[in-house]
């Protein structure tokens, strides 16, 4: 047996005919940007997320960067997020011209360590980041607490979170300006680069809308420096077509993140904890062990491919170096990162897959006392 990280031919071949309908749709009309598809895409997202408004932009690295531009937040500015996160939270943060804070993760669920937060604000500090990490969301209701208290924005990083609920809000409803990724393999995910951004302020809606298109508020007419970061008719029409199995592939994450967690209960390996008031979408199942990287090898020998998000934190990257944090400075994300293993996830994942995969999860820890 063979057990793909992600599958995303298994879930083509589940909705093949819409997306093909979808795309036809589009090169039918030849309008590949701003067809009448991103439109009727955004309306779609914005109720999914339940907010008021969302808009498409070119990638959820952009999403980050334009939702800061967007309030105006930029250099001289600081913006606080988490050490434990993909490596574009942090680059979206800086091509704003704003500088990162770090903050360390808990110890529970990965996500940012609320109770870290406000030892970070400095006189410059304008936002917070939270990211909701793995597919669990951060605690909005500390973030909320913590951003009241010292006038802060928040913009959510929701970027592996399609989905997923704090206290039975959707994340992206919670904050300022809220942001999303279309890439291929998160929990909605296009077939090429995509993003989102989603929010219930109508003016920064109003401003998203003309920064992702030259600053342009009629032909011919810029009132802004802006950019182009669209998203395009092709790639809404495939989100289109599976926004709404989303609902669905996010309960099957979640029925196979119960299997593995149960069969993995009598091992030595720390599997991941839902908070009670959060629903995880399980973008990524990502379990804890000290034999990680001979795990990982042997799983690899029989033919189970497994994933570390993420072995290097932010603050020890090469393209991090000016913000002159060092080693030790976030002791719970490095320990963590030694550790992690993300196993297989994906909705169409079957019982035998995951079974195959504990099982030889167990051999090699009983090959390895
Ligand atoms: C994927 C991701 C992004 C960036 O998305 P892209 O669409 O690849 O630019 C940002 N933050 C997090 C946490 C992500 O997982």
């Amino acid at each position: 047996m063979r057990v793909n990280f992600v599958d995303l031919k298994a879930q083509y071949n589940s909705i093949s005919d819409e997306i093909h309908k979808n795309i036809s749709e589009v090169i039918d009309k030849t309008s590949f940007i701003f067809g009448p598809q991103v439109n009727r895409f955004e309306l779609e997202f914005a109720e999914f997320c339940q907010t008021k408004h969302a808009v498409g932009v070119a990638s959820g690295t952009d999403a980050i960067f334009l939702a800061l531009k967007a309030l105006e937040i930029g250099p001289g500015d600081d913006v606080i997020t988490v050490a434990n996160t993909f490596i574009a939270t942090a680059q979206g943060i800086s091509h704003s011209g704003a500088n990162n804070v770090l903050v360390d993760c808990n110890l529970h669920n990965y996500n940012i360590d609320t109770t870290k937060i406000e030892a970070a604000i400095t006189r410059n500090t304008k936002a917070i980041m939270p990211v909701h990490l793995y597919g669990q969301m951060v605690n909005m209701d500390e973030i909320k607490k913590i951003a009241g208290k010292n006038n802060l924005k928040i913009i959510e990083d929701a970027c592996q979170a399609h989905g997923a609920e704090f206290k039975g809000k959707r994340a992206g409803s919670i904050g300022d300006i809220n942001c999303f990724s279309f890439y291929p393999g998160k929990n909605l995910g296009a077939y090429g680069d995509g993003g989102m951004i989603v929010t219930n302020d109508e003016n920064l809606k109003n401003k998203i809308e003309l920064l992702r298109n030259h600053g342009q508020v009629k032909k011919y007419y810029h009132d802004l420096k802006g950019h182009n970061s669209r998203l395009d008719s092709i790639q809404a029409a495939v989100l289109s077509a599976k926004l709404p199995h989303l609902n669905k592939w996010n309960d099957k994450r979640r029925e196979c993140a119960e299997l593995y967690s149960r069969l993995l209960s009598e091992t030595e390996v720390v599997t991941p904890v839902e908070l009670t008031e959060n629903r995880h979408v399980y973008h990524l199942y990502v379990i804890r062990t000290k034999k990680r990287d001979d795990m990982l090898e042997y799983l690899k020998s029989k033919e189970i491919f497994c994933g570390i998000h993420y072995p290097i934190s932010i603050h020890l990257q090469k393209a991090y170096e000016d913000l002159e944090y060092n080693k030790g400075d976030f002791p719970v994300t490095e320990e963590f990162a030694g550790q992690i293993l993300s196993l297989p996830m994906f909705p169409e994942l079957t019982e035998e897959q995951i079974r195959y995969t504990v099982e030889n999860i167990k051999d090699f820890l009983s090959k390895n006392n």
